[in-house]
């Protein structure tokens, strides 16, 4: 399966370009060149996409969970058998390096999809027996036609966790990914034509937020959003769409605290810090950006930190060394550049990295910087308060347990958390106070497809993964059998 330069929306089980026949840039960020073409999409292609999954929706909501589990199997197949092709379109989209889109992206991608295939055969709902009287039971129903939003950091990872519960379930669906790495969703609707997807059951539309994400969050046939992205963009799609009472699932920003007791196995937290940090470049909602570390252990991990994160490599994604790629934009380095900058206005020092990377040859426009560590902060400045969501962390001393809740709290964003103590009732202590949805001891970003994940606060609202998302996707009606 080769990635192609004009990327098509998929609608009705055919690729097509969008209504208006117009086409937006997409960039390969090492290189900082346009190399292939994406869809503009915008309302009349949502509106036919509607259309078809409407058409699509009596027949794919009764075929049965063993017709779809067959299908979607398929599909998972289709993506492990293109495991290559795959991982390479991904890292040539994100600038991510191609050891990484092998081995977590795309496996993760067809895990997805295989996941949800097979659960839906295991989904059971509940019952309660009133004694003498009736039974009740939880008639779990498709919701028709359902919209899946997704943003480019994880872009076929993500996409395919909301798409392939929805599907499973027995609704029809309209999905769009990032218009900054559209590729594999391209894919993706490529390998379901070769599945065997019945026509209309996924549409993939591709093109702008504003224009076609807005369009399909306002359509009045769309009965639930799943959404993945930044809080702001959240805050939007709840505005329009929860008066329309539209079923919502947030799942937005991060700054998240990584808790690190002097009684830690010392050589695990630093290599979790580590990947907590600068894993995909730190583009992730559960990168662990604020680090706090015991003051007795303090300085001896950030000599350390330090050292290890200047020898990581940076630059060619396809080079089997390299640990980190390129940043997804220029606007985004830009960003993240301004953050170090205000670091200093805020009276941090920066420990290393945060400058951009002079790279020669094919590379030398992309978008490259340093890893930074930044110390001296103020938990309340804003540097320790905004989503920076690149390779930048900042480090902080504290003394007490009492403290550093006080400290990992002190956001309105409530995602994720790491504690790293050999002391299992301080962490477990710990993590009843922490005001987030996802919480590790002595461990990282350990993402079981079986568990609930979602966040607080300005971190989004409602859970996905497991059942949850097959909850989310469904309308749960009561039935009550008198006897
Ligand atoms: P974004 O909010 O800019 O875009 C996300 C998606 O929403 C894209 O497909 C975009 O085209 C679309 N969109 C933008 N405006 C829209 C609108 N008005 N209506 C409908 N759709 C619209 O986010 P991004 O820059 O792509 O991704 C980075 C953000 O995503 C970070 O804040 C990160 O923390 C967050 N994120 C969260 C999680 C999580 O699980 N909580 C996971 C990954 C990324």
């Amino acid at each position: 399966m080769k990635p192609d330069k004009y990327i098509k929306n998929y609608i009705d089980g055919a690729l097509q370009p969008s209504d208006s026949g117009e086409y937006l840039d997409n960039y390969n960020p090492a290189t900082g060149k346009v190399y292939a073409h994406l869809a503009d999409s915008a309302t009349a292609d949502v509106q036919k996409a509607v259309e078809a999954a409407e058409r699509a929706f009596p027949e794919w909501s009764n075929c049965g969970t063993r017709v779809r589990y067959r299908i979607l199997s398929r599909l998972a197949d289709i993506i492990e058998q293109n495991l290559e092709a795959f991982a390479r379109a991904e890292s040539i989209d994100t600038g991510k390096p191609f050891t990484m889109a092998r081995s977590v992206d795309i496996p993760r991608a067809q895990a997805n999809i295989r996941f949800f295939a097979t659960s839906i055969i295991h989904f059971a709902s509940e019952a309660h027996y009133s004694e003498n009287e009736s039974i009740n039971f939880t008639l779990r129903q498709p919701l028709g036609v359902v919209a899946c939003i997704s943003p480019w950091n994880l872009p076929l990872y993500l996409f395919t966790w909301k798409i392939a519960p929805a599907l499973a379930v027995g609704n029809c669906v309209i999905a769009k990914p990032s218009e900054l790495a559209p590729m594999t969703a391209y894919m993706l609707g490529k390998a379901a034509i070769e599945a065997g997807l019945p026509n209309g059951v996924l549409n993939i539309l591709h093109g702008s937020g504003s224009k076609v994400g807005q369009a399909m969050i306002e359509h009045p046939k769309i009965q639930a959003i799943s959404f993945t992205g930044g809080t702001a963009t959240g805050r939007e799609i709840a505005r329009i769409a929860a008066p329309m009472f539209k079923k919502l699932s947030l799942k937005l920003s991060g700054k998240n605290a990584n808790i690190i007791f002097d009684d830690c196995d010392f050589d695990k937290a630093i290599l979790g810090t580590l990947r907590s940090s600068f894993s995909n470049n730190g583009q992730l909602s559960l990168s662990g950006s604020r680090i706090f570390v015991q003051a007795a252990m303090y300085e001896k991990f950030k000599d350390d930190f330090v050292k290890r994160t200047q020898f990581l490599k940076i630059g060619d994604p396809f080079s089997p060394v390299t640990d980190l790629g390129a940043l997804i934009s220029l606007e985004h380095m830009e960003k993240i550049l301004s953050y170090i900058a205000l670091a200093e206005v805020e009276g941090g020092k920066i420990l290393c990295g945060g400058d951009p990377i002079p790279m020669k040859g094919q590379y030398e426009s992309g978008y490259f910087i340093r890893p930074a560590i930044i110390e001296g902060l103020s938990p309340n400045s804003r540097v320790n308060q905004e989503e920076i969501f690149g390779p930048v962390v900042t480090i902080m001393p504290f003394e007490t347990e009492t403290e550093v809740i006080e400290f990992a709290n002190a956001t309105e964003y409530g995602l994720a958390a790491s504690i790293w103590t050999k002391d299992i009732s301080k962490a477990t202590r710990v993590v009843e106070k922490l005001k987030v949805g996802v919480a590790w001891i002595n461990d990282w970003n350990n993402r079981d497809l079986r568990t609930p994940f979602g966040g607080l606060g300005k971190s989004g609202i409602g859970r996905e993964g497991g059942m949850e998302a097959l909850r989310f996707f469904t309308n749960a009606k009561n039935v009550g059998i008198k006897y």
